[in-house]
C-alpha cells in the first residue's frame, strides 16, 4: 500500500477519508489538525497566554503535551505548564506520573503534581474501599476536575488543554445523548467562553482518532505509560466505546460526523458555557448548586 501523497510505503489507512499515509505525511497531517484546533480554540493573539496541559502519562495526554510544545514553544508570549492529578490508584498511577515526569524533563516543561490525598484527605482507592456500590469513575471524574482546576489556578493558566481524542469525544457526546443530558452536551469542552472562576478547557486532539494518536506517539519516539486503570472495567464509557467502534467500522467517518453534529448543535444553542456561577457553601469553589459534586460525595462518605 502506497501513500496517497507520495511514493513511500503507507503506515496507515484512514478509511474515513479514503487515504493512505506514509510516516511523514501522517505526522504532518496530525500536526496540521492540532495546530488548526489550537488556533481555533485558544485564538492565541499577541497577549501573554499561559496554558496548563493535563498529563496523565498515557498516550493521548503525552502526545498533546509534545505537540503543544512543538507548536507553541517558539512563541515568546506563550507559557506551557504540565499538570498531573495523582488519584492514588495503587499499581497504576505511579508509573503514569513517572512517564509524565520524564517527558516534561525531555521537553524542559515545569511539571506540577497534586494528589487526591493532599486535596481531599483520601486516595481514590480508600474512597472505593468505603463505597463499593458506586462506580469508581463517578467519584474520580468530578474530583479530578476539581484538582485540575486547582492546579490550573496554581500556575495562573488561561487555558487547560486536555488530551481527549476524537474517539473519546464521540463517546462523550453519545453518553450525554443517551442520558438525555442536553445541558452537559452543550457545555462540553472546548469552551468558547468561560464561567467565572473556571479555566477554559481546550482539546487539541479533538480531530485526531485514537489510532492516529498511538501511531504519532510511536513514530515520534514519545514514551508513554501503557498501564490500564484497574477500575476501567467498571466504567460506563466502555459500552459507548464499543458502540462508537462498531459505527466507525460499519460507517467510516461516524466519529467525525458525531463531532460535527455536536459542534453545530452547540453553536446554535441558546444555552452557553459562559455566565454567572454560584459558589459551593462548603468549599467555596465555583458550583452551579449549593454544594459542589465533590463536597456532596465527601459528605456522603463521612456517614459510611
Ligand atoms: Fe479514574 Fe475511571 Fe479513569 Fe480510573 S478509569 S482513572 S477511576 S476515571
Amino acid at each position: 500500500m502506497k501513500c496517497s501523497l507520495c511514493k513511500r510505503e503507507a503506515v496507515y489507512e484512514a478509511r474515513y477519508s479514503g487515504s493512505s499515509l506514509c510516516e511523514i505525511h501522517l505526522r504532518e497531517s496530525v500536526e496540521r489538525r492540532v495546530r488548526s484546533e489550537i488556533r481555533k480554540q485558544a485564538g492565541l493573539g499577541s497577549s501573554r497566554t499561559t496554558i496548563a496541559v493535563a498529563v496523565s502519562g498515557g498516550k493521548d495526554s503525552s502526545v498533546a503535551l509534545y505537540l503543544m510544545h512543538k507548536i507553541l514553544s517558539k512563541r515568546k508570549n506563550t507559557e506551557i505548564f504540565a499538570v498531573t492529578v495523582d488519584e492514588g490508584i495503587n499499581g497504576y498511577r505511579d508509573s503514569g506520573i513517572e512517564s509524565a515526569r520524564k517527558l516534561c524533563d525531555r521537553l524542559g516543561i515545569e511539571h506540577n503534581v497534586l494528589s487526591f490525598r493532599e486535596t481531599f484527605g483520601s486516595t481514590l482507592d480508600e474512597i472505593v474501599e468505603k463505597d463499593q456500590e458506586t462506580i469508581p469513575c463517578s467519584h474520580c471524574g468530578p474530583m479530578r476536575r476539581d484538582v485540575m482546576n486547582r492546579l490550573a489556578e496554581e500556575v495562573e493558566a488561561d487555558y487547560m488543554a486536555l488530551g481527549i481524542n476524537l474517539d473519546d469525544y464521540a463517546q462523550s457526546v453519545l453518553m450525554n445523548v443517551v442520558k438525555g443530558d442536553y445541558e452537559r452536551l452543550i457545555r462540553m469542552a472546548p469552551h468558547e467562553n468561560m464561567r467565572e472562576g473556571m479555566v477554559r478547557r481546550i482539546l487539541p486532539l479533538i480531530r485526531i482518532p485514537e489510532k492516529e494518536a498511538v501511531l504519532y506517539a510511536i513514530l515520534s519516539g514519545i514514551e508513554y505509560d501503557h498501564g490500564w486503570c484497574p477500575y476501567f472495567e467498571r466504567a460506563q464509557r466502555n459500552s459507548f466505546r464499543e458502540t462508537v467502534e462498531k459505527f466507525e467500522d460499519e460507517y467510516p467517518g461516524s466519529r467525525f460526523a458525531i463531532l460535527n453534529f455536536s459542534e453545530k448543535l452547540r453553536k446554535n444553542s441558546s444555552l452557553h458555557s459562559d455566565g454567572e456561577i454560584g459558589k459551593c457553601t462548603i468549599c467555596g469553589r465555583p458550583s452551579s448548586s449549593e454544594m459542589c459534586p465533590v463536597c456532596r460525595r465527601m459528605e456522603k462518605l463521612k456517614t459510611r
